[in-house]
C-alpha cells in the first residue's frame, strides 16, 4: 500500500517550505520531498573562502514585501557589503575610472528613457498582465530597445553590463518586460529597482530564513529525495520518487524551476502553456563568482560589456588583508568560476593590480536541480505562457518564484507563490 498524506510538496526551496509551513498551520499533513542534500534550493549558504558566501540568492529588501515580513517574524538581522569607493567602466577598449556616482549619472540618461512608460504597462505590479496590449512590447528584447537609444558608445556599455548585471543573460535573449516588471516593483524607479535587487543580506546568511521557516512547520521534509513521476487526477496524485517509494496526497505542489518541469514524468501530460516555457528555457544563464585576492584594497565596483566573461564585479567583503568580490556574467559557458587562473584573467579587463589568491561558485546552469539561476523571461513568454504556468490543474499546483506576480525570479516571488498556493489548497480542501 502507498503511504498516504494530505499533500506532498515537490522540491524544498522557498516556495515550497512556505507551502508547507501555511498548510501545516492549518493542520494538514505534509510531505516535502526535496532531490538534494540540503533545503534552500537556489540559496544556498556555504563556508568557502573563510566566509560563509551565497551561491545562489542572496539580496532582499524592504520594498519586498513577502521577503520583510519573514524578516520581520523570526527577527533576523540584515547588513550590507561596504560602499564602493572606486569604480571601473568601459569605454570601447578604454577602461575610465570614477565615483560609483559618476557611473550611476552616466546610465541614468539610458535607464530613464528605456523606462519612461513602466507604468504605462505595468500599473499594478501585483497583476501584471492586467494591460491587455502588453504583448506588442512583450515581443521585445532589451538589447533591441536599448538600441532604439541611440547611445554613445560608453553608455551602451555601461548600461547593457548593468542590464547583465540584473538579467544574468546576454541582453538578446531577455525579454523587455521583465525590465518593466523589475522597475513596476519599484513603483517605477530604477534607482529604487537598483538598489532593492543588490545590496543587503542577511547577517548570517539566507540559510538562517530557510531554517527559521523550516523549523516553525510540522511538515515531514525528506531529503535526497528526487521524485521522478506523478500521476494525478482531479482529486488525487500519486507521486512516485526515483528510489520507487510512492505517497498518494489530495494534492500535490510542485515547485521546480520552470526549466526542469518538462523533465518530470506526469500523466496525464501537462498542458503545453506549461511544458513550452520550460522546453524553451528561460533567458537567464548566467554566472555568479566569489573571489578572494590579496588586501589591503579600497571598495570597488567594476563593469565591462555583456561580452566579457565578467560583466559586473564588486567588494562584498573587506578584511585587513584580503577581500572577497563577488561577480556576475551573461553566460555560464564562458568561464569556469572554480578555474582562478581563467577568473584572474577575466578580471585583467579593469586592472592588473589584484591577485587572485582562491575562486568558487555553483554553476547553476549545469546543476540538473536548478538548470537556471534567477528567472529571466525570454521576449513572449509572459504574455503566452505566464497565466497558464500560474494556473493549477486538477490536484496538481505550481508553486515558484519563477511564476511570482511582483518580484518574479526572486526569493520574494517564490515566498509570494508558496502563500498564494497554500491559500488555494485550504481553499479547495475545506
Ligand atoms: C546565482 C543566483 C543569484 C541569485 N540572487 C538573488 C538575489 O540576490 N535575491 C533574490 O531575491 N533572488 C536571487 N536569486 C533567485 C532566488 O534564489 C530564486 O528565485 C528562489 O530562491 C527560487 O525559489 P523557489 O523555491 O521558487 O525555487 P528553488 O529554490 O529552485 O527550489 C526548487 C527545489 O526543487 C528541488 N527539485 C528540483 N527537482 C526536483 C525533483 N525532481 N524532486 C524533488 N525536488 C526537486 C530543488 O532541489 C530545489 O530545492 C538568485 C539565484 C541564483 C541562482
Amino acid at each position: 500500500m502507498p503511504e498516504s498524506t494530505d499533500v506532498v510538496v515537490i522540491g524544498a526551496g522557498f516556495a515550497g517550505l512556505i507551502t508547507a509551513r501555511e498548510l501545516t498551520k492549518t493542520g494538514k499533513r505534509v510531505v516535502v520531498l526535496e532531490a538534494r542534500d540540503r533545503i534552500g534550493g537556489r540559496t544556498w549558504t556555504d563556508n568557502r573562502l573563510g566566509r560563509n558566501l551565497e551561491m545562489g540568492g542572496t539580496w532582499l529588501h524592504w520594498t519586498q514585501p513577502h521577503s520583510w515580513a519573514e524578516v520581520t517574524r523570526y527577527g533576523l538581522d540584515v547588513t550590507r557589503g561596504p560602499r564602493s569607493e572606486e569604480t571601473y567602466w568601459l569605454a570601447g577598449d578604454k577602461v575610465r575610472h570614477g565615483t560609483l556616482d559618476d557611473f550611476m549619472k552616466l546610465i541614468d540618461p539610458g535607464m530613464t528613457r528605456l523606462l519612461e512608460d513602466t507604468m504605462k504597462w505595468i500599473p499594478r505590479p501585483y497583476d501584471p498582465l492586467k494591460v491587455k496590449e502588453l504583448e506588442k512590447v512583450d515581443q521585445f528584447n532589451i538589447q533591441e530597445m536599448l538600441d532604439e537609444l541611440d547611445l554613445s558608445v560608453e553608455e551602451r556599455n555601461a548600461n547593457e553590463a548593468a542590464w547583465v548585471g540584473h538579467f544574468n543573460a546576454p541582453l538578446k535573449y531577455a525579454a523587455f518586460t521583465a525590465a518593466l516588471r523589475w522597475t513596476a516593483a519599484a513603483a517605477g524607479s530604477w534607482h529604487l529597482m537598483h538598489e532593492a535587487s543588490a545590496i543587503f543580506r542577511l547577517v548570517d546568511g539566507t540559510k538562517t530564513l530557510a531554517n527559521a521557516i523550516a523549523q516553525d512547520s510540522s511538515a515531514d521534509i525528506r531529503l535526497n529525495s528526487p521524485v521522478q513521476s506523478i500521476q494525478h487526477s482531479p482529486n488525487e496524485a500519486v507521486v512516485t520518487t526515483e528510489a520507487g517509494h510512492e505517497i498518494r496526497a489530495s494534492r500535490a505542489v510542485i515547485t521546480v524551476p520552470q526549466n526542469v518541469l518538462h523533465q518530470l514524468d506526469i500523466t496525464p501530460a501537462l498542458p503545453e502553456g506549461k511544458v513550452r516555457p520550460s522546453m524553451e528555457k528561460t533567458a537567464s544563464r548566467g554566472l555568479k563568482a566569489w573571489i578572494r585576492v590579496k588586501g589591503p584594497i579600497k571598495p570597488f565596483f567594476a563593469y565591462s560589456s555583456q561580452h566579457h566573461p565578467l560583466s559586473v564585479v564588486r567588494t562584498e567583503y573587506i578584511g585587513d588583508d584580503d577581500a572577497v568580490l563577488v561577480a556576475f556574467g551573461a553566460d555560464s559557458t564562458r568561464l569556469d568560476v572554480n578555474d582562478s587562473e581563467a577568473v584572474a584573467l577575466a578580471l585583467k579587463v579593469w586592472r592588473d593590480d589584484l591577485e587572485v589568491l582562491e575562486t568558487t561558485g555553483h554553476d547553476w546552469m549545469a546543476d540538473p536541480h536548478s538548470q537556471e539561476t534567477w528567472l529571466i523571461q525570454q521576449p513572449r513568454h509572459m504574455t503566452s505562457y505566464f497565466a497558464a504556468q500560474q494556473q493549477s490543474t486538477g490536484a496538481l499546483h505550481f508553486a515558484s518564484a519563477d511564476y511570482a506576480n511582483v518580484w518574479a525570479g526572486f526569493i520574494d516571488g517564490a515566498i509570494e507563490s508558496g502563500l498564494r498556493t497554500a491559500r488555494a489548497i485550504v481553499d479547495e480542501l475545506s
